[in-house]
Order: C-alpha cells, then sequence, then structure tokens
C-alpha cells in the first residue's frame, strides 16, 4: 500500500510499504476513507517528538471501512464503516477504567503513554492502519455523517472537549476566554456551548482566526497584539476576569496571558504543548484560590459527541478548509504547512 512515512527530521516521502497485518485478536484492519494532517504531524516531522522513529506513517485522525477483524474481535465487523481514535485503548485496564486512556497500561507505549496513532504505532496517512483493541479505539459512524465531519471525532473535538471544556469545568453562566483560535481553541469554542457559558471570548493574534471563532460559537472576538488584551478582556468582565481561561497555543506568552486574566476562585485550563518552560506563579495562584489543569487527550468523549454532531447538536464541519486527495497528500502538506497564507485550519484527506 501508499502511505505517508516520516523519515526522520524535515523529511517524509509518501511510498510504498507493506500492508498492515493483524497482529493480536484484538485488531483491526481499516481502509481508510478520510484522514487529516494535523499541527503535532508537522511538529513530529520538524524532529521535535524524539519518540517517533525513522519510518513511522504519520496521521491520528481517520475514518474508514473494516477490512479485516482478529478473532476475538466482538461487536464490529467486516465493512463496517468506522471513526478511529487517535489513541488506541484497551477499555479494561486501572488507567482505561478510570478514564485515562492516555495512560493506557497494555499499550506499553514509550514514556509511559497510550499508543497514539501515527506517534507510537503506525497512523491513519496510508491506504490501510492496523488499529489495535479495535472494540474501543474504534466508533461506528452513524448514517448520514460526511466522511470529513466525522474525521474531526477522532481527535480535534475530543480534544477541545475534553482537555479545555471538561477539565476546565465550564458551566452555565461562566466566562470562558479561550486564547489561540486554531483547530484545537475552536474545538473548545464550539463544545463550551454544550454547557451554556454566558459568554465566550476567543483571542488570537490572527483576525482571521479571531472572526472565524464567531461563526463556532464565541461571543467576542478579541484581535490582540500581546498587550491589549488586557483593556478589552476586563472590559468584558466588569473588571473582574474571566471563570475559565483556554491556554491553546502552547508558548510562556500565551501561558502567562490565561493566568492573569482569570477571576480569583477561577480555572486555567492548559491544552497547549509546550516546548518551552513556563513561569509557574504559585504565589498568585494560591492567593487567588485559582485551580490548573492540563493533560493528554483520551478521547473518551468521541462516542458521546458523534452523537451531538450526528443530532447536529454540533456542527463540526466549518473546520474544513482544505479537501485533497489522500494521494496528493504531499500537496496538502504544502498547503497546511504554509497556513498563515493559504487560511489553512484543517486539511483533509478524502
Ligand atoms: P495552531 O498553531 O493551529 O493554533 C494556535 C493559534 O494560536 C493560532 O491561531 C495562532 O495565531 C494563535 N496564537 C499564536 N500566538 C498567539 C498569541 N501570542 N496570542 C494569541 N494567539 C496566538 O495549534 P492547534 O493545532 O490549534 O493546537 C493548539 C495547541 O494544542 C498546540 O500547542 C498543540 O500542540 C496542542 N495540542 C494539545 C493536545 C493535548 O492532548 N493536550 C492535543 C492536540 C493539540
Ligand atoms: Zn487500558
Amino acid at each position: 500500500m501508499k502511505a505517508l512515512v516520516f523519515r526522520g527530521p524535515g523529511q517524509k516521502a509518501w511510498e510504498e510499504v507493506p500492508d498492515p497485518k493483524i497482529l493480536a485478536g484484538t485488531d483491526a484492519i481499516v481502509r481508510i476513507e478520510s484522514t487529516t494532517i494535523c499541527g503535532t504531524d508537522l511538529h513530529i516531522l520538524k524532529g521535535d517528538v524524539p519518540d517517533v522513529t525513522d519510518g513511522r506513517i504519520l496521521g491520528h485522525e481517520g475514518v474508514g471501512v473494516i477490512t479485516e477483524v482478529g478473532d476475538a474481535v466482538t461487536g464490529l465487523a467486516v465493512g463496517d464503516r468506522v471513526i478511529i481514535s487517535c489513541i488506541t485503548a484497551c477499555g479494561k485496564c486501572e488507567f482505561c477504567v478510570a478514564g485515562l486512556q492516555s495512560h493506557c497500561l497494555a499499550s506499553e507505549g514509550a514514556s509511559g503513554i497510550g499508543w497514539i496513532l501515527g506517534h507510537l504505532i503506525d497512523g491513519t496517512q496510508a491506504e490501510f492502519v492496523r488499529v489495535p483493541f479495535a472494540e474501543t479505539s474504534l466508533h461506528r459512524l452513524p448514517e448520514g455523517l460526511a466522511l470529513e465531519t466525522a474525521v474531526l471525532l477522532s481527535d480535534i473535538l475530543p480534544t477541545g472537549h475534553e482537555i479545555c471544556v471538561q477539565y476546565g469545568g465550564v458551566k452555565a453562566g461562566d466566562v470562558v476566554a479561550v486564547v489561540g483560535a486554531g483547530p484545537v481553541g475552536l474545538a473548545a469554542v464550539m463544545t463550551a456551548q454544550l454547557y451554556g457559558p454566558s459568554k465566550v471570548i476567543a483571542i488570537d493574534l490572527d483576525a482571521n482566526r479571531a472572526e472565524l471563532a464567531l461563526q463556532f460559537g464565541a461571543t467576542h472576538a478579541v484581535v490582540s497584539s500581546d498587550s491589549d488584551w488586557r483593556e478589552q478582556v476586563m472590559a468584558l468582565t466588569d473588571g473582574l476576569g474571566v471563570d475559565v481561561a483556554i491556554e491553546a497555543v502552547g508558548i510562556p506568552r500565551t501561558w502567562d496571558m490565561a493566568v492573569e486574566m482569570v477571576r480569583p476562585g477561577g480555572h486555567v485550563a492548559n491544552v497547549g504543548v509546550h516546548g518551552a518552560p513556563v513561569e509557574f506563579p504559585l504565589d498568585r495562584l494560591w492567593i487567588q484560590n485559582l485551580t490548573i489543569t492540563t493533560g493528554l487527550v483520551n478521547a473518551n468523549t468521541a462516542r458521546m459527541l458523534t452523537k451531538l454532531v450526528a443530532e447536529q447538536r454540533i456542527d463540526p464541519s466549518g473546520f474544513v478548509s482544505h479537501l485533497f486527495a489522500l494521494d496528493d497528500i504531499e500537496s496538502a502538506y504544502d498547503t497546511f504547512s504554509r497556513a498563515a497564507e493559504t487560511k489553512a485550519l484543517k486539511v483533509v484527506l478524502n
């Protein structure tokens, strides 16, 4: 089959590789019908993710049709169309039962984390993919859901929902600020609606991104240079600050912003992956009674979110800025890596 293979920092190739095979009774093989390129793929390509080795097939979002199942798989069959979770997990170990699929003990992943597709095991930017623990890691696609919408349920929507909105404890009436209106921040904006916030303030340096957030449910867009956000956020909160600040960029400056804009008793939910150390102002966190949460997505709300998308309670179709054919993946990478110019948000390969 053909797949997009990581060949060391800065190097990738769409090349012929062996077809994946069933290695355990709990595996399934899925023929990919839709996959995406994510910011994480660009981090991997830069060489920022040391666990990813030469020869790894990239991609962790996917939808497709099951072509083979192991002999222990029940409840799924050849021909089923499924959403593939970005993290495969046994569903039975102590951490899975606790909802921490990203730390599934059965996966034996490097660094003590679960089997993330396109990272620790081969991923979805390929004609076929092997999915371990198929029963917990594949979700049947409801009728009528477009492939390019369904594929957003693998990772991006669960990440925004779980790490930003659930961990942030967003509740009815809250004022929520989302710093960074990239795909993850916008997924937080969208899924925050499920909990009835009174205001959702999206903040981005890029006017396009901030304005886009209004289409995803933000009530206010703040186009911010690094200094003028404070006045605008305080004006929107009667000078008190926000209840929940979501850090969805991953740089020290936006972490500082998120901590600074929260009112006493408020919550900072960090989803950004920080390559550089951040200041941790324990004295302020203490005296202001602040709560900080962060973590790796578990994708354990994907089935619930799938129902909401199928019932049109949330509509993530606006995430898809570009569609390419799978074998045109090199052009898709080029478009995605020049997002400021191309206005790429989610680049989907169908
Ligand atoms: P992205 O780079 O596409 O979007 C980031 C946005 O932040 C952009 O729109 C950019 O214009 C904006 N931004 C940059 N600097 C800013 C500043 N100073 N002030 C305001 N806005 C600024 O990233 P993404 O794909 O949306 O991901 C966001 C973060 O979430 C990344 O750090 C990513 O690694 C992380 N992530 C975490 C998990 C997890 O499990 N915790 C999963 C996926 C992604
Ligand atoms: Zn497990």
